[in-house]
Parts: structure tokens; sequence; C-alpha cells
């Protein structure tokens, strides 16, 4: 067949148009792979903090170490691009991930705790990477997709300081993040930046699960006064201020550059020191976390209706799917073809008035064929059902595009923050 090109020799419709189907399938397939590699772990914590060297991956190492010392299966992806220090920490620097048909292998610890890094990739750990936003973006997705954790109980992510593309490719990319665990020092310069790293969460819909005090005091050898070498309790004033869960202090103690340096994990080594059991009682919230189940794939009921010209409905309030899908903020009303997995057209129409009963009718006139809610009781399914529209119940939260793209393509997730009303 020839290859249709215009007259500037550009390609024409054709060969654009078998470009673009081969794109959207090389998405679709891309974030299926991915669905199903992040179903498969309980928990996704990203560790963040405003400024570099107060402690974050110190932290993330020891946060992975306290969940492990718990018997949990642990997962660490450091995706620190410029200075990746994880493998130090654990003293796996020269180890390499290996293959596994498509997937990658991480990295086992000594202490059971699989480990990603991209210092892994680097030739020199002193090499300087100098890689720009989409970039670092494309290579995060290929390790969420590609990095075969298997089923494990914790993801923790670790980062380079700040809010820049690492952490923003991470929320957008893993829907249903657990939170993120923000690690400052106490004086002020570390604790503006931290207001940003909260004020980033909010803006990407991910939990704070707290905020992590650490070089707060040192306890002199002799006499064991405490000395305030970064001032005392910004920290905690800051959450409060925030209004942001205050994880605890860890104090400043020589051990833990010791075991940083020599990639022996602090809590495994020196479980006796104070500063261990600061942090031991520090992260309690995270290692007794409500246990949470594999996310299972929602059951979508069989469902009538033209597949090139259907309406699906999402209820939704602060741009994301509404656990009461009764009180939500506004609806957005895709047009689908369910065919072609593509989104056509989105309309969003403020919520009316909430009156029992009125929603199935109102959405009826709308032209919706579906609704995906995250919960809803027996009686409004059934309202529902008498004016033809198909519920699919149980939705993880999430925005509304990616919903239904996940729904086109077969990877909605369940949540667990239901609601029956
Ligand atoms: P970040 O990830 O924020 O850049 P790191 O975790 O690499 O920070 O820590 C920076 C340095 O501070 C490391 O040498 C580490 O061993 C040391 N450190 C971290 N927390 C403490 C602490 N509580 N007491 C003493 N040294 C610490």
């Amino acid at each position: 067949m020839v290859d249709c090109k215009d007259s500037c020799g550009n390609p024409g419709n054709d060969s654009r148009g078998k470009r673009e189907a081969e794109e959207k399938l090389k998405e679709i397939t891309e974030s299926k792979a991915l669905a199903d590699r992040m179903g498969k772990i309980k928990h996704k914590i990203m560790i963040l903090s405003g400024k570099g060297g107060v402690g974050k991956s110190t932290v993330a190492a020891n946060i992975a170490v306290a969940l492990a010392k718990e018997g949990k299966k642990v997962g660490i992806l450091d995706s620190d691009f410029h200075g990746p220090s994880i493998p130090t920490l654990f003293n796996i620097e020269m180890e390499r991930p290996v293959s596994d048909g498509g997937s990658m292998i991480p990295v086992n610890s000594a202490n059971g705790i699989k480990v990603m890094s991209m210092g892994f990739f680097l030739q020199n750990p002193n090499d300087a990477v100098i890689w720009r936003g989409p970039m670092k973006m494309n290579v995060i997705k290929q390790l969420l997709t590609e990095v075969n954790w298997g089923e494990i109980d914790y993801l923790i992510i670790d980062f380079p300081p700040g809010t820049g593309d690492e952490p923003l490719s991470v929320a957008q990319l893993i829907p249903g993040l657990d939170g993120a665990v923000i690690v400052t020092t106490p004086q002020d310069l570390s604790l503006n930046d931290v207001r940003k790293c909260i004020s980033f969460c909010g803006q990407v819909h991910v939990p704070v699960l707290g905020v992590l005090e650490n070089m707060s005091g040192l306890v002199c050898p002799t006499c064991k006064t405490i000395i305030d070498v970064f001032k005392k309790d910004g920290g905690e004033k800051m959450a409060k201020e925030m209004n942001v869960p205050f994880l605890g202090k860890i104090p400043l103690e020589p051990k833990i550059v010791e075991a940083s340096d020599s990639g022996k994990p602090f809590l495994y080594h020196y479980a006796e020191t104070e500063a261990a059991k600061a942090f031991a009682e520090a992260v309690k919230p995270i290692v007794t976390m409500k246990e949470k189940a594999i996310a299972e794939p929602v059951d979508i009921p069989e469902v009538k209706g033209d597949a090139a010209d259907f309406k699906i409905a999402i209820p939704v309030v602060e741009g994301h799917l509404s656990a009461h899908f009764g009180h939500c903020e506004e609806f957005v009303l895709f047009d689908v073809d369910r065919e072609g997995k593509k989104i056509i057209k989105e309309t969003r129409l403020p919520a009316p008035p909430h009156e029992p009963g009125l929603l199935p009718v109102w959405l009826k006139e709308k032209g919706a064929h579906m609704i995906i809610a995250g919960g809803m009781g027996s009686r409004a399914q059934g309202l529902f059902a008498e004016n033809g529209i198909t519920v699919v119940v149980g939705a993880a939260s999430g925005n509304p595009e990616n919903l239904v793209a996940d729904y086109l393509n077969g990877n909605l997730q369940s949540g667990d923050n239901i609601c029956d009303h």
C-alpha cells in the first residue's frame, strides 16, 4: 500500500491515524501494566522534604526498616535522580537489578527490603545527571511499570528535596497513594519549605500522614542537657498551624551518621539508642496503619447501550470522585466510545439541589447511561436502574478522566473509602 503523503511530503491522514492508534494502544497497554503492578501493593507512601540534608532519605530507609521489623513485606523506590542515597544506606551500591522477561527485579537488601534506585543505573555514582522534567516523568513511569515488586505490604518512595517533577509524576501516576510523610528540621528556614510541601499535597490530593521533626536537639554526652542546635519545636508548631498530624521528634545522634555511612540501617543496629526509640515511636502511625486489602478490580455489570454513543457520569468533589455521590459539587459527564476505548467529550454539570430521588431522573435527562460511584446504597441503585442507568459501585477515589479511562480499559480498581448513602 502506498503511504499517503500531502503536498508538503508530510504523512497523510491514513498514516497519521495509524500512528495515533498505535500510540493510543501503547498508552493503554502501559496504563494497564502500571495499574496491575500498583494494584499488588497495599500501601504506597511518599517521603518528602522542603530542603535537602534534613534526613529525608534516612527517614525513608528507617521507615522501611521499622515496617520490615514488624514482619511487613516492604519495597523502597529511590526516585532521586541527582543524589540517590538509598543504595548506600543499605550497603548495596554495587548490586544491580536483574531483568526477568519484560520486568526488572529489585535488589534485595540484607534486611529483606526490596530496593530500586536510580543509583543502580548510573555508571559512576559521581556522575551528574541532567534530565529535564518530561524525561524524568518517563523514567519514573517506566520504573513504576516495569519493576516487579510482587505482592508487598508497603512501597516507600523517596524523592529529591522539594516538590518538583518527581513527586508530581508519582502523585499523577499512582492512584490511591496513602499519603506523604514530610521531614523537616526545626528551624524557620526549613519550615517555610514544609508549608510548600503541605500545599503541594493538597493540590495533588495526597493526604499528609504527618510532619516528622528530625535533628531536633542534641543530648550532651556528658551532662545529658538537651542543646537545641536548630531551634526548638518548629515542626510541631507548624504542623499544628497547618492542621496536619505531627509524628514526633528525632534528636541529633552521631550514630545515625555512622550507620548511614557504613550502610547499616540505624533501626536494626542501634535499636537501644534514644534516637531509635524516638524514631520507632514517631513512625508507629505508619507501621500500624489500617490494613488495606490489595485493590480488586471493580465488578462491572453488563452494560446495555450503543458502544459508540455512551455517556458516563462521575460525581465529583474538589476535582476527585466524591465518596458521597448525593453531596457532590458537580457531575462530569463523559461521552465515550467504548469500542475505541476513548473519551470524546467532557461536560461539567453543577449538581442539582440535594433531594431524595432527584439525581437518577436528572441524570437520565442529561443522557447518562452509567454512573461510576465510590459507594451507593441499594435503594439509590434501584432508582438508577429504574431510570435505565447502570451503576458501577466501589471505585477508588481518583480524578474523573482517569476513572473513565480505567473503566474503558478494564482497569477500574476498588477503593476502601466507600459510603453507602
Ligand atoms: P536528605 O535525604 O534530606 O538530603 P539524608 O537522609 O541524606 O538527608 O541525611 C543527611 C545527613 O544527615 C546524613 O549524613 C545522615 O546520616 C545525617 N542525619 C540524618 N538524620 C540525622 C540525625 N537525627 N542525627 C544525626 N545525623 C542525621
